[in-house]
């Protein structure tokens, strides 16, 4: 597996990925309000230079339209004013943008003809200062009976060099506003007069009331003696566009800081997964590390996809060449590739075995060893079966072991054998005495034959048939006893229980004989053959038997019955040794089977051991209870077609 980054190194990393959408960001708020403080600037810049303009503008059509009116009223003479209806046809033809009033005063200043009629001769001092002027004169702003402000011009009218009179002219400065201000002009600013100190004499706009920006003021003077005219800008509702834009903007600016705030979330989320998993990661490589077991995976066509490294180091080849690699795989066992194929075929055809199996693997030394193999389905994350994956354990030093065991075993059981015989010594010598004194007397009886001179063949013949008949007998004795003790390999072969029980009932007939004790059989006809050990059964049998006579040692003679039966039942060989002993407590039937386990003087204690042993070894059990008629019953249950020990 490729190993994970460390996590200083990504801690590292970390900060200089972020660092760069930080900039980034930064740079993004930056230039937005830039973008929008410029447009902020750039509009009202644009506004003030419009604002001055429009000023400027209003400003000298104003004065074009006084200094016009100045002309104008100068064309009236004293002709006009002698003629009220003349004076009002002409000063009709004035008024207008604010002039709102004309008036002729003689030389002395006093009024003689208005238009509109007024009855209020105006104050002498600016026609008398135009006079002495020669010019047109201004006066002070004035308010008029109508709370109106008013400035009135004065013209002085000459003839021949001499002073006639004065026309004047009385503006009203909210005229003056109203009449001469375009619309356009009053529709986007504030227009006003104001005085000296400041304070508004005349006010005019289009639109009634609404917020103003900052004003520009001109200095109005003439005509009014220190007026301003002073313009503000109404402030437009802004354009829907650029109030949509600078709003996106702004949303777009929340946007991507939302963005960077989840996106950063989301990564902290990842780094900590990271992190759970770099340790989970850390913590499952230690424990492969660790594990003595050898772990395997392949998929389905058999290729190797992941080994672990206690199974690299088993067999010796390294993860890097086993991975990827399809089969025959170099472990196998050149001698039994056949077998090792078709074991390969089965288990990735699902037919494998079920359980735990041995195997023998070859190491890249060459060696060869006993691998204990489980395999199992491996399954993903999403239930579907991709391949098998197989634990491996060497078995070689389990092998070893069991073997030594099992040699232990046999040389412990050969020497139960041989102590059996021990014991059973006198009764054999006894047994073997029979034929041997009857090949003797039956020997002795021949001679005299022969030295009494009798020689009829036929009735030595017939004797020597016996000495054969007994020295056959003697061999049997011999044989058996020899099989007996005699250390074999555990055979498998086709056994005839009768027949086994009936030569180990008859050996231990003479025991049984000596002892006083009957024996009886009771074997059912034409019980099948089991595969199995016959001499190692033999010897359980012997075993079991030879306890039940001597358990009878204390028995009334009369009821020392031994009795031996065999049958089959439920697809089972049962043997049963019955005997009329003292019988066995329940609380020592355990413990009968452990190992040295004697209430005899000269006991070994392994008898019914190493019986257990043997039956067990053949898939059977062993088992005792009470014999119902007193003592005790030990009965071997074996399976029928039972395998090889
Ligand atoms: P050993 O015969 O050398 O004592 P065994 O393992 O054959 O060893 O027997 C262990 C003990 O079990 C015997 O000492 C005896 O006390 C008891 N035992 C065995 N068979 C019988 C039996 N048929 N009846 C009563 N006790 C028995």
């Amino acid at each position: 597996m490729r190993p994970l980054p460390s996590s200083v190194d990504s801690a590292q990393a970390n900060r200089w990925i972020w660092l760069l959408p930080r900039l980034a960001f930064g740079l993004f708020i930056a230039s937005v309000a830039t973008q929008l403080w410029l447009t902020e600037k750039a509009d009202s810049d644009e506004s003030r230079a419009t604002l001055i303009s429009d000023a400027l503008w209003l400003e000298q059509s104003l004065r074009f339209n006084f200094k016009h009116n100045e002309e104008r009223l100068a064309d009236i003479g004293p002709a006009q004013a002698a003629d009220p209806r003349r004076f009002e046809a002409h000063a009709r033809t004035l008024l207008g943008n604010g002039l709102h009033r004309v008036l002729w005063l003689d030389y002395r200043y006093r009024l003689v003809v208005s238009h509109p009629a007024y009855p209020l001769e105006p104050a002498p001092d600016a026609s008398m200062l135009a006079a002495a002027l020669g010019r047109p004169v201004y006066s002070q702003h004035y308010r008029d009976a109508s709370d109106d402000w008013q400035v009135s011009v004065h013209v002085p009218i000459t003839e021949a060099g001499r002073q006639v009179g004065t026309v004047v002219g009385i503006y009203s400065l909210r005229q003056v506003l109203e009449q001469s201000v375009p619309w356009w002009l009053a529709q986007r600013n504030h227009i006003g007069i104001t005085d000296l100190s400041g304070q508004s004499l005349a006010r005019y706009s289009k639109v009634a009331e609404g917020e103003t920006g900052p004003g520009h003021r001109i200095d109005f003077d003439p005509p009014g003696h220190g007026l301003s005219l002073w313009t503000a800008p109404i402030r437009q509702p802004a354009q829907i566009l650029g109030k949509f834009l600078s709003i996106s903007l702004v949303l777009l600016s929340l946007l991507v800081l939302w963005s960077f705030w989840a996106l950063r979330r989301h990564m902290q989320h990842r780094q900590e997964a990271e992190q759970a998993l770099r340790e989970h990661y850390a913590f499952r490589q230690a424990m492969e590390d660790s594990l003595q077991t050898g772990l395997r995976a392949r998929d389905l066509d058999g290729v190797i996809t992941y080994v672990n490294p206690a199974f690299c180091r088993m067999v010796g080849w390294s993860a890097e060449e086993l991975v990827g690699r399809p089969p025959p795989m170099p472990y196998w066992v050149e001698a039994e590739m056949d077998a090792t194929r078709a074991l390969h075929d089965r288990i990735l055809a699902g037919d494998g075995p079920k359980q735990g199996f041995e195997f023998r693997f070859k190491r890249r030394d060459g060696e060869v060893f006993w691998a204990l193999i489980h395999e199992a389905p491996l399954v993903d994350a999403q239930g579907r079966h991709t391949g098998w994956m197989s634990s491996i354990i060497d078995a070689t030093a389990q092998k070893q072991a069991e073997e030594l065991a099992h040699q232990q075993q046999e040389r412990l059981q050969a020497t139960a054998r041989l102590v059996t015989m021990g014991e059973m010594a006198s009764s054999l010598a006894h047994e073997l005495n029979q034929p041997l004194a009857a090949i003797s007397s039956y020997t002795t009886g021949t001679l005299n034959l022969i030295d009494s001179g009798r020689t009829d063949l036929h009735e030595i013949r017939g004797v020597l048939d016996k000495i054969r008949e007994q020295a056959q007998r003697a061999g049997r004795i011999i044989r058996r006893i020899y099989e007996f003790v005699r250390r074999a390999e555990p055979k498998s072969e086709p056994c005839n229980i009768s027949k086994l029980i009936n030569e180990i009932a008859d050996l231990v007939e003479v025991d049984a004989r000596h002892n006083k004790v009957e024996l009886t059989r009771s074997i059912a006809a034409g019980l099948p053959q089991i595969r199995g050990d016959r001499v190692l059964l033999g010897q359980a049998l012997l075993n079991l038997m030879r306890n039940a006579v001597e358990a009878m040692q204390e028995t009334p003679q009369a009821l020392r019955l031994l009795t031996v039966s065999a049958w089959v039942d439920e697809g089972q060989l049962l043997i049963s040794i019955a005997d009329r002993g003292p019988g066995i407590p329940a609380t020592q039937a355990v413990q009968l089977f452990e190992p040295f386990y004697t209430t005899k003087a000269e006991g070994m204690g392994m008898g019914l051991n190493i019986c257990r042993s043997i039956v067990e070894a053949h898939q059977g059990r062993l088992g005792v209870e009470p014999n119902p008629g007193g003592g005790s019953l030990f009965t071997i249950t074996l399976p029928l077609g039972a395998p090889a020990p």
